[in-house]
C-alpha cells in the first residue's frame, strides 16, 4: 500500500513528488509514456526563473527528477491504463502492475497534436516546434510557418511575428475556428501571410534542419514549396485523461476540472 501515487513525471508531477517526498510520504511516481513530459521535448528554456543563461529542457527536467529522488521519491516505468477510485484504497493499473494507494495526484498533462508527417517528431528542436513561447526567439529574422486555424494558431502567429521575418499561417480550410478578435489581429498583421486552404504534405530537412515545406491545395491538389526555417504546429493538445473518463469531472476536451484549487470530487484524488 502506497501513501501517494503521482501519475506523470513532467514539471507538475515532479513538483508534487518533491513536496510529498519532503513530507516523508515516500511518493511513487509513474513515469508515463513520455518520461519528463513536454519539457523533455523542447530545447533551450530561457524563461524558467533561476537560469539566467537558460537551460536545456531535458536537463531541467532531469534536475527536478534528481531532486525528487534525493528526498525519497520512487520512480516506476509504465503508463496508466486504468484507475479505480470508487473505493479505498485507490487502484492504479499500469499494464501488469497494480498499485494500491491512499491518495492519488493526477499530473498526467497533455501532449501536442502533431501533423503525423514523416520525420516530424524527430525534427522537434531542429525546426519543428509545438511551443511558440519556448522556441520563437530562435527564429529571429527568419521565415517560419504556423499550422492551424484555432486560437492557438492565431496567438502563436501573432507572437512569432515579433521575431520572425515572415509568418505563413497555413490552414486546411478557408474558415478559421479561432475567435474573431484573434483572427482580426492576424489579418491586420503585415508580417503574416495567410495560406489557405492548404495542407502541409512534407517537411523538408535534407541535413536534419528544417529548410522548407511542401503544401498542397485542399481542393485543386496543386502543390507548392515554401522556404522557411521553422514550422510551429498549433493544431491542438490532447490531455492524457482517458483513464479518468466517467470517474472525474472533465470538460468537453477531456481536461479535468478541479475544485477549490487542486481537489477533485473524490477526497484523496488531487
Ligand atoms: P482547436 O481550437 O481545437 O483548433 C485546432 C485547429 O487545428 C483547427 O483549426 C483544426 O482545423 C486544426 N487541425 C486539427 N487537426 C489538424 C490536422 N491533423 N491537420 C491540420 N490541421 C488540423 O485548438 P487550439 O487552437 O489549440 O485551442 C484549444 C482551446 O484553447 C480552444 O477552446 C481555444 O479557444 C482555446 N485557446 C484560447 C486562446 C485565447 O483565447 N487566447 C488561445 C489559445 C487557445 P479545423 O478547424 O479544420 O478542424
Amino acid at each position: 500500500m502506497e501513501n501517494i501515487v503521482i501519475i506523470g513525471s513532467g514539471c507538475a508531477g515532479l513538483t508534487a513528488a518533491i513536496y510529498a517526498a519532503r513530507a516523508n510520504l515516500k511518493p511513487v511516481v509513474l513515469d508515463g509514456h513520455e518520461p519528463g513530459g513536454q519539457l523533455s521535448l523542447t530545447t533551450h528554456v530561457e524563461n524558467f526563473p533561476g537560469f539566467p543563461e537558460g537551460i536545456m529542457g531535458p536537463e531541467l527536467i532531469e534536475n527536478m527528477r534528481k531532486q525528487a529522488q534525493k528526498f525519497g521519491a520512487e520512480f516506476k516505468a509504465g503508463s496508466v491504463t486504468e484507475v479505480d477510485v470508487t473505493g479505498h484504497p485507490f487502484k492504479v493499473i499500469a499494464g501488469k502492475d497494480v498499485y494500491e494507494t491512499k491518495a492519488l495526484i493526477v499530473a498526467s498533462g497533455a501532449f501536442a497534436r502533431l501533423l503525423e508527417l514523416k520525420g516530424e517528431r524527430e525534427l522537434i528542436g531542429h525546426g519543428v516546434s509545438t511551443c511558440a513561447t519556448c522556441d520563437g526567439y530562435f527564429f529571429r529574422g527568419k521565415p517560419i510557418a504556423v499550422v492551424g486555424g484555432g486560437d492557438s494558431a492565431m496567438e502563436e502567429a501573432n507572437f512569432l511575428s515579433r521575431y520572425a521575418s515572415k509568418v505563413y499561417l497555413i490552414h486546411r480550410r478557408n474558415e478559421f475556428r479561432a475567435s474573431k478578435i484573434m483572427i482580426d489581429r492576424v489579418l491586420a498583421n503585415p508580417k503574416i501571410e495567410i495560406v489557405t486552404p492548404y495542407i502541409v504534405g512534407e517537411i523538408k530537412a535534407p541535413a536534419g534542419l528544417v529548410t522548407g515545406i511542401r503544401v498542397e491545395h485542399a481542393v485543386s491538389h496543386e502543390s507548392k514549396d515554401i522556404e522557411l526555417d521553422g514550422v510551429f504546429v498549433a493544431i491542438g493538445h490532447i490531455p492524457n485523461s482517458v483513464a479518468f473518463r466517467g470517474k472525474l469531472d472533465m470538460d468537453k476536451n477531456g481536461y479535468l476540472i478541479p475544485r477549490h484549487g487542486t481537489l477533485t470530487k473524490i477526497p484523496g484524488v488531487f
